[in-house]
């Protein structure tokens, strides 16, 4: 870290500034906001700076920068756009003491003015040394969405309420209590009563806050199912519906998130295949936590929590904190997933057993009792398939399967944007590439969607007669 982050006090503090065009105009835009006396020394200032001076925003000297000007000033920002005026101003100003910054010159600059996104008193302050702007804009425009305007005002108020929440235990309740305020009730009073309806919204916060922690938290593990909001079960939703914190998967979709109680806290404990993961430690201990601050916590999972869902390991860490759960199921994947191709998952004569297989775990692709896979009939339902295809269909067929016996994919089982697509063993892994499923996709060996499967039976009795 070249330049480290400091929070500069600039009450009465001079700021002078040498320029008179859009540089020294852009500058300024910024060190408005704060309570800086600004002198700008310009010999031929744009009127944008002349109409500023009457405003009495800043003080305007209508001559180039001389010495002595900048004696006793904390900051100083050469912005003449011209390199020359700008290495003479800034020499000045260097030797009266002063911190340089030169528009446009990183090199030889004391100091950079980082993008901000302004909540006061809420500041956050982004910086890439001048290696990426483009990524310190982006980064600003995402914050600036995800910060309500109305933060700064909330934070205010807050302040002077810090002493009443100290009734609140220390720790997750108090940062329940804080994050609910800033995100959810306050913003949300705010919209309704503006700032002194946000200033109310405090106590009756406090007193719910206050009940829950004097409550015992606990944990429902909770189905979401494959998507479709009605294939959810009625107690998932009553959960949902009394929820005080919902910790969800990448998976669950949106549709289902937004049955969650109004006030309820959001969290997103994403795991995406191979992709990056929110630490299965970390979720474990994020459950624990809230239930432990008395909060009614959900944790929401697609499909049913007890397939694929590492639900042990999180029942392990609520049990051994002592804290009470209970399961809700919900409809897996593969229940939806052969719904959709018109199949069923058993049949007599066909088979009578049926496979819920990972294409991988945590090591890898996952291995398999491929051989009594291989068998005629066998039905297997392959979740988290997609990269593992190859591998699949390489087992299977060096373990003797038939070439020819049917796979099917199920993008998006239950939601709007479901599709099907139908291959053999032979052929699935041309098929999954041509088919270009981004959605998750449920495989079936040894389904075909039933239209399709009912052509291939007809055909086959046709050859034979
Ligand atoms: N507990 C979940 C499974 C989690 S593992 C359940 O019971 O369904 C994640 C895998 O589930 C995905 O990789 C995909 O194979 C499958 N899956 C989940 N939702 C799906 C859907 N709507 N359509 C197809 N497959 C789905």
């Amino acid at each position: 870290m070249q330049h480290f982050p400091i929070f500069l006090d600039m009450a009465g503090a001079r700021v002078v500034l040498s320029g008179g065009g859009e540089a020294a105009l852009a500058k300024l835009r910024l060190l408005m906001k704060t309570e800086a006396a600004l002198e700008v020394y310009a010999p031929a200032p744009t009127q944008d700076l002349v109409d500023l001076a009457a405003e009495g925003r800043i003080t305007l000297v209508r001559r180039s920068l001389a010495t002595g000007d900048v004696d006793g000033a904390k900051l100083f920002y050469a912005a003449d756009e011209d390199s020359d005026e700008d290495a003479r101003t800034a020499a000045i100003a260097r030797a009266e003491g002063a911190l340089v910054n030169i528009v446009d010159n990183l090199e030889d600059s004391g100091f950079i003015t980082p993008a901000i996104v302004d909540r006061d008193p809420v500041t956050v302050a982004i910086g890439t040394e001048g290696a990426a702007p483009v990524l310190a804009r982006a980064i600003k425009r995402d914050l600036e969405e995800r910060l309500p305007p109305v933060l700064g005002l909330l934070a205010k108020v807050g302040k002077a309420f810090r002493p009443m929440a100290e009734k609140l235990p220390f720790g997750r309740a108090r940062r329940d209590f804080w994050a609910d305020y800033y995100f959810g009730a306050g913003p949300r009073a705010f919209e309704a009563e503006g700032a002194e309806g946000a200033e109310q919204a405090l106590d009756a916060l406090l007193e719910t806050h206050l009940k829950r922690a004097a409550r015992d938290g606990h944990v429902d593990f909770v189905g979401a199912g494959p998507g479709d909001p009605e294939l959810l079960t009625l107690k998932a939703r009553a959960a949902l519906d009394k929820a005080d914190v919902v910790i969800y998967d990448r998976l669950v979709a949106p549709e289902i998130l937004e049955l969650a109680r109004r006030e309820a806290v959001m969290i997103e404990a994403g795991k995406t295949g191979f992709g990056p993961a929110t630490k299965q430690a970390d979720i474990n201990a994020m459950i624990v936590e809230h239930a432990q601050g008395g909060a009614q916590v959900v944790r929401l999972k697609s499909g049913d929590p007890t397939v694929f869902g590492r639900l042990d390991e999180e029942l392990d860490a609520v049990t051994e904190a002592g804290i009470s759960w209970r399961i809700v199921p919900g409809i897996t994947a593969a229940s939806a997933a052969v719904a959709s191709i018109g199949q069923s998952l058993t049949k007599r004569e066909r088979n009578s057993s049926v496979r819920f297989l990972t294409g991988h775990d945590v090591e890898g692709f996952a291995d398999h009792d491929w051989r009594a896979l291989a068998r005629q009939g066998e039905v297997a339902a392959i979740y988290m398939g997609k990269r593992a295809a190859r591998f699949v269909q390489g087992r299977m067929l060096m373990h003797g399967a038939d070439p020819s016996t049917p796979v099917s994919f199920v993008e998006n089982a239950s939601r709007p944007d479901q599709r099907v697509a139908e291959a053999t063993l032979a052929t699935m892994t041309d098929v999954l590439a041509g088919a270009d499923m981004h959605g998750p996709v449920l495989t079936f060996y040894g389904l075909a969607p039933r239209a399709a499967a009912a052509m291939a039976d007809a055909c086959e009795q046709e050859i034979a007669l």
